[in-house]
């Protein structure tokens, strides 16, 4: 536990020394999750923007983005069903006055049980070595049996209370697993009630119940009002897909975990419209290629897995999150979900429009069903950011701090240094930078040692360094120097671009996708 939180203790330090991400309006003292990115952060988010919406928008013929308004008609949010059902139950400790969730309580107690299987699992591996069988012994141990029942009655309770609005029962279950507040260790617990997660505002200059607007919760809805537009005007056929990036707002009772939760963040979400009773099969298609997406990356094919949703959305037929091993331990990183018709059907209510699809294919209308991927872009910065920094421990004894970002999701893909200020060497860097620079995110850097600008340079992750030296001036080779590996090689000015493009592109990941 002390390690993990060291660990996300260091990502934000690193964040914030190095300007990826700085707490909002810091001089009055920062404001409770709520973050701004400096401008490394500003690179590295837009690159990953860059990654999403090149994968889903621009390698998929039949899916188009969309950039729709923050603000929408408040009928919206009766309809979306956010107004009545967007709650998070929430629980205060007596004595800490500290507020809780209360499924967040007891989903951390079913960790703990988690934790201890695998405790269990990992003793066996170090007895039997080669000859253990993890899955025979997860199915025959009989604590390995008892432990996995236990999860099973709390996780059945805690849907059961969850989905039918039990919130007694909610609490009952936190009292009889003598969950106790992480901060003060007392069990004295207040009644559970439901939170409405929605921030509002008003319009204009009339007050009242009448003017109030909501500050979106999720950015799907922008797209199911418009999906009848862009099928129209984009000649759309289903299957297709309306994809998203923008600001999402939540006043979220748990607000902590650097920029995992926070109350203004954003979203990357595509809604795929599909004919009733294929939903099944594309709700498959697009768990698949969304855990392609993320591994592709490189981070490691073990930080991913996925988890079934207990409680389902009030708007979903069936859910499936994929988690990240964050500094904090796997939570979740995306949601796939399908939405059913839910959401189109509720709007043609409210609204009075009718927003059949007509399928040309069967010759019938149809309210099409949605399946959708949804991704927090800030868990993803936090992702690629702490899985990224580490500390390395070299051949001659000495240590570096590295980030390891996927090259293509570097904020800069290059270091231009000229090992001197004088005999000229600046003029040759800056030319090899204003041919690179067409192309790359470039920094040039004459500041320091040449050892110590490599070490900046591995610290927000530039994959690579061009050095120029006087040899360069005499025959038109440089240094460049790899981040990962550290090898330095002499090769051509000339042969530059085509060095550097080969790993740093998108290409590989958008290729990978597709497989
Ligand atoms: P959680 O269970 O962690 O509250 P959620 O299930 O409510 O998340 P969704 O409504 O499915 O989240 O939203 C889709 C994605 O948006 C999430 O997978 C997550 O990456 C991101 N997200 C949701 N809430 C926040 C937040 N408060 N801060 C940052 N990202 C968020």
């Amino acid at each position: 536990m002390a390690a993990q939180e060291d660990k996300l203790k260091d990502v934000i330090g690193h964040a914030k020394e190095y300007g990826f991400v700085f707490p909002s309006s810091e001089i009055y003292d920062g404001l409770s999750a709520t973050y701004d990115y400096g401008q490394l952060g500003a690179e590295l988010k837009n690159n990953i923007k860059n990654y999403w919406w090149k994968a889903m928008v621009h390698m998929h013929e039949n899916i188009v983005g969309l950039d729709a308004a923050i603000f929408m008609h408040p009928e919206t949010w009766k309809a979306s069903g956010h107004v009545d059902a967007f709650n998070d139950p929430l629980i205060d400790n007596k004595d800490s006055k500290k507020r809780y969730r209360a499924d967040v309580l007891i989903e951390e107690h079913i960790e703990k049980i988690r934790g201890k299987i695998n405790k269990d699992v990992a003793k066996g591996l170090k007895r039997f070595g080669d000859d253990f069988n993890e899955e025979e012994f997860r199915n025959t141990n009989p604590n390995v049996l008892r432990r996995a029942g236990e999860i099973k009655k709390i996780e059945d309770r805690m849907q059961d209370a969850l989905v039918n609005e039990k919130l007694d029962d909610l609490k009952k279950l936190i009292e009889d697993l003598e969950i106790a507040c992480p901060l003060s260790g007392s069990k004295n617990w207040t009644d559970v009630k439901q939170f409405n997660l929605m921030f509002s505002t008003e319009l204009g200059s009339v007050s009242g119940e009448s003017a109030k607007i909501y500050l979106r919760p999720e950015t799907a809805q922008g797209i199911f009002v418009n999906y009848l537009n862009v099928q129209k005007s984009g000649g759309m056929k289903i299957p297709f897909g309306i994809a998203q990036i923008g600001k999402a707002f939540r006043n979220e009772i748990v607000a902590r975990q650097f920029i995992f939760r926070m109350r203004e963040f954003e979203q990357m979400e595509m809604q795929f419209f599909v004919r009733p009773g294929e939903e099944m099969k594309w709700y498959e298609h697009w768990k698949d290629f969304r855990i392609r997406w993320h591994k592709a990356l490189g981070l490691g094919d073990d930080a991913y897995r996925f988890h079934d949703h207990l409680k389902m959305a009030h708007y979903a037929n069936a859910a499936a999150d994929i988690e990240f091993d964050f500094p904090m331990g796997f939570k979740e990183l995306e949601g796939i979900h399908s939405r059913t018709d839910f959401d189109l059907k509720q709007h043609e209510q409210h609204s009075g429009k009718k927003l059949k699809y007509f399928d040309p294919e069967i010759n019938d209308s149809y309210v099409p069903y949605v399946v959708e991927t949804s991704i927090g872009l800030d868990r993803m910065f936090l992702a690629v950011m702490s899985k990224s920094l580490k500390n390395e421990k070299l051949e001659d004894g000495s240590e570096r701090v590295v980030m390891s970002i996927p090259p293509a999701l570097a904020p800069y893909k290059v270091g231009i240094l000229p090992l001197t200020k004088k005999d000229g060497l600046p003029d040759v860097a800056r030319k090899i930078m204003d041919d690179l620079k067409v192309d790359f995110n470039c920094q040039y850097n004459e500041k320091d040692t040449i050892g110590k600008r490599y070490r900046k340079a591995d610290a927000i992750g530039t994959p690579f360094c061009v050095t120029v030296d006087h040899q360069t001036l005499e025959d038109n080779t440089v240094t460049i120097r790899d981040r990962d590996t550290m090898a330095q090689d002499r090769v051509a000015i000339a042969d530059l671009h085509s060095i550097i493009d080969a790993k740093v592109s998108m290409r590989k990941l958008l290729k990978a996708g597709q497989a």
